[in-house]
């Protein structure tokens, strides 16, 4: 592809990122060494020095990750333009997994004594990850209701130790949103860093950086990998002087990276992505609904219903309601549990994201390491099915459904 031609999205996905190399190959090649060839003491000098640019040892990165990497900030960067009017750049650093990505950004940006203010039916992982892992290093974290912006405004206010504004928007698996520009723009207001999970939306559907957010980080083992094929994770900045110093730095020393075979299923998993995400919502769009007349569900929680609370923010933020619900069946846990079971055509499994049409139960698996009081009160009940709408023929989807709910 030629630079600064005029594309869309979609070609945006198929194109962006590539750069043939000295063989022609015209696939991104799998570069399976671990370490790269120094042509001289003084050229190891120059790369170590970070004055020339080139590969050194794949834990820092190898050609196939950075296509990959170029790729993802590519589509994040859509369309979208910085201060003075220029196309926006960004820095993605792939990871071995979404994990590893928020333990790079989370290390690289707080101190012992620092905070991160964040808010209620975050990824379980993460909320482990807030809860189990980050008071050790006396990185504490401030969970609240950020529908509400003046009580976040009074925490910000108060507390001068917070550093760190995690947004997760949708959030799993009960698809709250939160309202990025407005709680970008308060954050900033007390000299907070402000990052994003965009892994439910993928920039098909949102992109955070349009509303200034500092980071947004993905699992890519999800949409953008899209096939299910690897764990994969990435961390995406803007402030390019902060991301190839301390943000690198971390990245290469904690030892949280890709490889090139996961990079290479990640690249071509992206080629599609916006095509799969139009079909994976079109799709959703009709599973809602039969969802939501069905007289054996208790209720959906599907952002593109009139019901969801946080319907009209879904408008502002994303170009479309997406490909994920949770729902509750009558009966609560022992019903959801018969529903399950009797699925002939989606798949029982955790994840989301992946061509087949994904069924989990949150309670008992993803969020079991959750305390049962902050699950409930986060709308994670006792009951409740999450549900990553595949891209099969809807007609099938919708057929298993109704023979498993009867
Ligand atoms: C899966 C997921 C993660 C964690 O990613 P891994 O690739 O499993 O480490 C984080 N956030 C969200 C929203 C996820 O769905």
């Amino acid at each position: 592809m030629k630079e600064n031609i005029p594309i869309g999205f979609g070609s945006s996905c198929v194109h962006s990122g590539f750069e043939a190399e000295q063989h022609r190959s015209h696939l991104t090649p799998i570069y399976a060494s671990s370490t790269y060839l120094l042509d001289s003491a003084e050229h190891a000098v120059a790369l170590f020095t970070g004055e020339e640019k080139g590969n050194i040892y794949a834990r820092f990165g190898s050609p196939t990750t950075q296509q990959a990497e170029n790729k993802i900030a590519a589509l994040e960067a859509f369309g979208l333009t910085d201060n003075h009017g220029n196309p926006l750049a960004l820095k993605a650093i792939v990871h071995a997994s979404g994990m590893a990505a928020i333990t790079t950004l989370i290390l690289s940006n707080l101190q012992a004594g620092e905070k991160v203010i964040s808010h209620l039916s975050l990824y379980g992982g993460t909320q482990e990850l807030v809860d189990k892992v980050l008071p050790s290093l006396n990185i504490q974290t401030v969970l609240l209701d950020m529908q509400n912006l003046d009580a976040v405004e009074e925490v910000l206010q108060k507390d001068k130790s917070i550093r760190m504004m995690y947004l997760e928007t949708p959030a799993n698996p009960t698809l709250q949103c939160v309202d990025m520009e407005k709680l970008t723009a308060l954050a900033h207001q007390y000299g907070c860093k402000v990052a994003v999970d965009n892994t439910f939306a993928t920039p098909y559907l949102q992109q955070p950086f349009r509303y200034g957010v500092d980071f947004v980080m993905h699992s890519t083992t999800k949409f953008l990998n899209g096939h299910g094929t690897a764990i994969g994770g990435v961390l995406i900045g803007k402030d390019m002087e902060w991301m190839n110093t301390k943000v690198t730095k971390h990245f290469r020393l904690l030892g949280g990276n890709s490889n090139a075979f996961d990079a290479f299923l990640l690249i071509n998993g992206m080629k599609t992505l916006e095509l799969r995400m139009q079909r994976h919502c079109s799709n959703a769009e009709k599973v809602a609904a039969f969802l939501h007349t069905h007289p054996a569900i208790a209720f959906v929680n599907y952002l593109g219903l009139e019901s969801h609370p946080h319907y009209a923010l879904c408008k502002k933020q994303m170009r479309h309601p997406g490909a994920l619900m949770s729902f509750e069946i009558k009966g609560g846990f022992e019903a959801s549990k018969k529903f399950i079971n009797q699925l002939q055509l989606c798949t029982h499994a955790v994840s989301l994201g992946t061509c087949d049409t994904l069924v989990s139960h949150p309670a008992s698996t993803t969020h079991v390491g959750v305390a049962r009081e902050l699950r409930i009160q986060s709308g994670i009940t006792d009951g409740l099915i999450r549900m990553s709408v595949g891209i099969e023929n809807v007609e099938d989807i919708i057929h298993d459904l109704e023979q498993a709910l009867s």
